[in-house]
Order: C-alpha cells, then structure tokens, then sequence
C-alpha cells in the first residue's frame, strides 16, 4: 500500500477515496460495496472488541438467522467469510485501532495506532457494546447460558422449554422477556430497583402476562452451573440483603449498549446516549462522513440489518464522492 503512512501526507494523490472505521457486518459490507465501485476503500477493522477484528460476533457461537446459511454458521466463520470477500474485491485491511478523527476539514485524517491516513470520505461503523453485569462467572458462561441478545439466541435448543431470566427494568429488558416467553416455559425479569424504567404499557404487558413474573429489589451476585452450562443465579434482595438461588438454564441481559463513539469527541452530532445522529439513512452532520450499523441503531441491533445499513452507506458515499468529482 503505497498511500497510508505513519504521518499524514500533503499530496492530494495520497488522499484515500474513503475510509471505513471497523470490521463488524457493517464494516465489511460497506466495504464489499465501496471496492466493487473501485473505490480502493481503507478498512481499519479494530482490535477493541475482545481483542480481535470482526466486531461482536467474534464473542458468539452459532448466528441462526442470518440469511443464506440454512444450517447455521459460527459468528466468527461468517466474520471471516465476509471478510475474505471485503479482500477479494480490493478492500485495503489495516488491524489496527483509530484513536482519533479530525472531522473538521476535507479532506479528512485519520490517526490509526500505526498508520495515519487522509480521506475524502469516511464511514464510521464501530459499532456498540452490550453492558455487562461484571459478575465473577459472567466469563464461563458467556454464550453458555449467559446471552446479550433474546432475539438472537432465544431459540436455541438450550433455552426451549426452559426457565429464564432476563435482568433490566428498562424497554429492552422488558421486550427481551416477553420475546422469550416464545420459548421458555416461564421467564424470571429481575428488577435491581422497586420500579421499572419502561414505558407503562410495556411494565403493564410484562406484569400481566401469566409466564412472566417480575422480581423487583432483586440483584445477581453471582451465576452458577456445571462449569460448561449454566444452571442457576445466586440472588440478592437488595432491601433486605436475603439471599435466594433461581434455577434458570439462561441468563439475558438488558441492561443497555454503549455506543463506540468516543473516537468522534463531539466532531458529529450524537444522540442522547452517545448514539450518532443520522439523516437520510446514514449521512451524519459533517457532509462526506457517515455511520452505519449499532453506531447509530438503538432499535433494530442485528447483523443482517447493519449489513444492510452498511450497504447504504458506501452506496451514499460513492454518490458523494462522484458529485464532488
Ligand atoms: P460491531 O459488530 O460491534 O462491529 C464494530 C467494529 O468496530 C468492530 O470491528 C470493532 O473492533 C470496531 N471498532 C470499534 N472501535 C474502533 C476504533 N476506535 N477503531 C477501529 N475499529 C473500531 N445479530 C444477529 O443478527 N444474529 C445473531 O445471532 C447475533 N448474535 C449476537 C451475539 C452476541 C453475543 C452479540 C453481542 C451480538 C449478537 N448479534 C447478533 C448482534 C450483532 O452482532 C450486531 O448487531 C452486529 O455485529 C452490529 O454490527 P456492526 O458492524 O454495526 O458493529
């Protein structure tokens, strides 16, 4: 690669077309999109998410519903299928994080750990976190009974049919237990506080539904099982300081994302929350920059919809750059 350096150049040659910040679905498909139209796309895929490129499904197991693999696939095998095809097309690759952008002026820059680059276009796609409990077994059951996404993994064989619980007294911790009681026999949504935080009609469709029971006041200390499968919460009353055991075969956190938006300091307009603000599908207040995929979904959060997002993305951004000329 001849035009990323350590520090940024002033030749107008070594200008990058576009410059594609993370390697979830959102990423690589921007990336398919912009190095089929031969924009030559930088992709710098981020090593923030556990440590490796591929942004959250890295951190799963089976992906059931994402189209085309009737079977199944593993999250990191569709990672690397997508992208093998990010690199066949042309998609330069850079592993490495981007600790700054400097958004202010076209073109842009772009400082990565290693390598510094200009671009006269931008796609920020760094995704968002789910917030953990932090407890001391969150690790060893993390995808073994512990999930962050109901839609995700509620119909997987070891929750069908099964007691589970869900923690959160928000909107999405709410949708998450009445999503589940599809499959559960019966669903446990534990409430830290002595109200919820959800909209009325959604704590009065969870209070009311008979395969949902609401504990509040009610903390997690720890989740138990046989080391390779979870089988139960150590529980806390948080008034009171009694301790209880819930056997449950699942654990669903709602609690929250944070979006990766930290490298953007205020140069884009954000939602509430530190989610960006787009317009027109994908385009973010600084005209030739733009954001797809959980940057910006506070609703939707799936791989196939940020693909999706993804796609607009570099197709917007090739129509930006073809108006400039
Ligand atoms: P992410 O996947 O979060 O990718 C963000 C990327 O940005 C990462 O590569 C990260 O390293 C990079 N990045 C962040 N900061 C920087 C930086 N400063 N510099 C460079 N790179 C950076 N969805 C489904 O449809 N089906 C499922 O079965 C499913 N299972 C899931 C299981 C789990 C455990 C989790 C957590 C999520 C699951 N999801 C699933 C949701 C799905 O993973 C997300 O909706 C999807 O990954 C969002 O894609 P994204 O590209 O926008 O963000």
């Amino acid at each position: 690669r001849a035009d990323a350096s350590n520090g940024a150049s002033d030749n107008e040659d070594d200008v990058q077309n576009l410059v594609i910040i993370g390697s979830g679905p959102t990423g690589y498909t921007a990336a398919i999109y912009a190095a089929r139209a031969n924009l030559r796309p930088l992709v710098f895929e981020g090593v923030n998410a556990g440590g490796v490129r591929g942004g959250q499904l890295m951190t799963t197991t089976e992906v059931e519903n994402f189209p085309g693999f009737p079977e199944g696939i593993t999250g990191p095998d569709l990672m690397d299928r997508m992208r093998a095809q990010a690199e066949r097309w042309g998609s330069q690759l850079e592993t490495e994080d981007v600790e700054s952008v400097d958004l202010s002026a076209r073109p842009f820059t772009i400082r990565g750990t290693d390598t510094t680059v200009r671009a006269h276009s931008v796609i920020i796609a760094t995704g968002a976190t789910a917030k953990k409990l932090g407890i001391p077994s969150e690790q060893q059951y993390w995808s073994a009974g512990i999930s962050a996404c109901a839609i995700c993994d509620g119909a997987s064989f070891m929750f069908k049919g099964q007691e589970l619980a869900v923690v959160g007294g928000g909107d999405t911790a709410t949708e998450e237990a009445l999503y589940l009681t599809k499959y559960a026999s019966h669903v446990h949504l534990l409430v830290r506080g002595e109200k919820m935080r959800a909209s009325k009609a959604m704590q009065d469709r969870v209070l009311r539904h008979p395969a949902v029971t609401v504990h509040f006041n009610t903390g997690i200390d720890d989740a138990y099982g046989d080391g390779k499968a979870l089988q139960g919460l150590h529980l806390v009353n948080t008034q009171t300081g009694e301790k209880s055991d819930l056997p449950v075969k699942g654990l669903f956190y709602g609690i929250g994302h944070k979006p990766n938006s930290d490298i953007l300091d205020g140069q884009v307009e954000l939602e509430e929350g530190g989610y960006v603000k787009v317009h027109d599908h994908c385009k973010t207040s600084v005209e030739g920059v733009f954001s797809a995929g959980d940057l910006h979904d506070t609703e939707w959060r799936q791989a196939v919809t940020a693909a999706g997002s993804g796609c607009m993305a570099a197709l917007s951004a090739e129509r930006f750059l073809s108006e400039r000329g």
